[in-house]
């Protein structure tokens, strides 16, 4: 399963500029298996001349692009996605190789990747214009819309396919072209989907991608009047820096930020379900999600028969190597991360918190699934995101307390909600300061709705026809004398 990787595993090291693959002259970006640690490939590293030179090319292939019918792009990403299926075990392959996370879930994540493509293949051809009542007679008054031009894309690493393909299939769907910029501790499986795009027919400059130095790329793309668009996902903290960068040329931007999401657990849930959905808002991707639960809040009348189902399950989870099957959760990306999960751990310890499952770190990058207990409001676990897996429960008394804790933090991007009573669940899900709402369940991204968060979390959607709308520009024409 593992061994050296080579071009009939997907393997792509240069990057496709104006549909030639080429070579910076920079320190070339090694890739390493979070797991064993050993090198599986070094990637070129480019700067600013060649993503200026990525930029020309997107702009010079983005009238022609743009000019296509819309069902011809819709082919084209149909063509790419068929790609993707075809080379399903390369992609989850090349995931869980410089990703870590396990198999299955590189598997899941090939699958949900490519849903956008699907997806966005048939909503190209319906995007739709407007006609607009004229308020006065000999005038025609219609809105069309119109692709921004250049797009760039900056993404993650947590999941490397997906966050990359919910930006491109929507803007290449719109007529947009695009940069991208992949995270440098997961370039491979961006360049891999690279390079079946070329495969699947896309013409030359419509889809470019460059890995190197972040800020030197960052600042091309951010500060060039030809992009029209970012969108990004990743820290809060990188978003506003970058947000900012784009105002100076006043782009369109969508950012996925940072989250901190509650899951709200009420006395009437089911238990089985609400045991569920902690499992999976919280451990999905090893905890390494910007919706992951952050803070597991439980109605006290609960507390104690959720505290012990859940932990029987926290317990039989184990962690390493991705490849394994009897293993649940792959190593963490790297040491900075293991070093935050450890660090909240001990804090949440130090104050008080109980340990009722796991702690510790057996080494190499691998976090144990733990679950802590009566965490304080005060611990770094109830207002920081955590990115790891790590579950803390604190118990509640009353339904406003519970909105009250949900609410405090200056994040908002998903919510969860855990009960049986309608009533108490329309009041809670129309209470919550959250972009997203999963109710009685923890697994709730799909292509077909609008992924987003609000306050520090972002602005935009991802997903489902609102998606779209983020690369167009709905252009009013007022036409007179009739
Ligand atoms: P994470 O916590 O997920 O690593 P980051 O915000 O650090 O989040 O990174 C997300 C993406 O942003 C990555 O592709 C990373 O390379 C990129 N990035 C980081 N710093 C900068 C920067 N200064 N300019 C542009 N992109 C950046």
């Amino acid at each position: 399963t593992r061994g050296q990787l080579d071009e009939s595993d997907l393997l792509v090291t240069r990057n496709l500029v104006g549909g030639s693959w080429i070579s910076g002259k920079g320190t070339p970006i090694a890739v390493d298996d979070p797991f064993t640690l050993d090198l599986v490939a070094e990637v070129t590293s480019v700067g600013a001349a060649e993503a200026q030179a990525a930029v020309d090319a997107a702009r010079d292939a983005f009238p022609a692009w743009a000019a296509r019918p819309a069902a011809e792009r819709g082919a084209i990403l149909r063509r790419w996605a068929e790609l993707i299926e075809r080379h399903e075990d390369d992609l989850a392959r090349l995931i869980t190789r410089e990703n870590g996370k396990h198999l299955r879930e590189a598997h899941g994540e090939v699958a949900y990747g490519n849903g956008f493509m699907h997806f966005y293949a048939e909503e190209a051809t319906r995007v739709l214009g407007e006609i607009i009542p004229a308020p006065v007679s000999g005038r025609r008054l219609y809105a069309r819309p119109e692709a921004l031009g250049v797009a760039a894309a900056i993404t993650p690493w947590n999941f490397p396919l997906a966050m990359l393909t919910r930006k491109a299939a929507p803007a290449l769907a719109a007529g947009c072209t695009m940069v991208a910029k992949p995270a440098s501790q997961t370039p491979l499986t961006a360049l891999a989907f690279a390079k079946l795009g070329e495969e699947a027919g896309l013409p030359k400059g419509v889809f470019n991608i460059v890995t190197g130095s972040a800020s030197a790329i960052g600042k091309v793309l951010t500060q060039s009047p030809v992009v029209r668009k970012l969108s990004f996902t990743g820290s809060t903290e990188i978003g506003v820096m970058l947000a900012e960068q784009c105002m100076g040329t006043m782009k369109r931007i969508s950012m996925e930020l940072g989250g901190n999401a509650p899951l709200v657990i009420l006395d009437d849930a089911d238990l089985d379900t609400a045991v569920e959905t902690a499992m999976v808002a919280k451990f999905r991707n090893g905890g390494q999600s910007c919706i992951a639960a952050n803070r597991i809040y439980v109605q006290q009348g609960l507390r104690d028969a959720f505290l012990d189902a859940f932990a029987a399950k926290v317990d039989d989870m184990k962690a390493g190597d991705g490849f394994d099957d009897s293993v649940d959760i792959g190593p963490m990306i790297d040491a900075a991360a293991l070093e935050k999960i450890d660090e909240h751990r001990e804090d949440a310890l130090s104050r008080g918190a109980e340990l009722l499952a796991g702690g510790g770190s057996p080494g190499g990058r691998l976090s144990v699934p733990t679950l802590l207990a009566d965490v304080p409001a005060d611990a770094k676990l109830a207002h920081e995101e955590t990115f790891g897996p790590l579950a803390g429960v604190i118990a509640f008394d009353t339904v406003e307390q519970a909105i009250a804790l949900a609410n405090d933090t200056e994040f908002g991007l998903a919510a969860y909600l855990c009960s049986s009573d309608p009533a108490r669940i329309d009041h809670v899900a129309s209470k919550l300061e959250s972009g997203m709402v999963g109710i009685n369940t923890g697994l709730i991204s799909t292509p077909h709705a609008p992924f987003g968060g609000v306050k520090m979390s972002g602005v935009g959607k991802e997903g489902s026809h609102h998606g779209i709308e983020e690369y167009l520009n709905r252009k009013y024409v007022c036409h007179a004398g009739l």
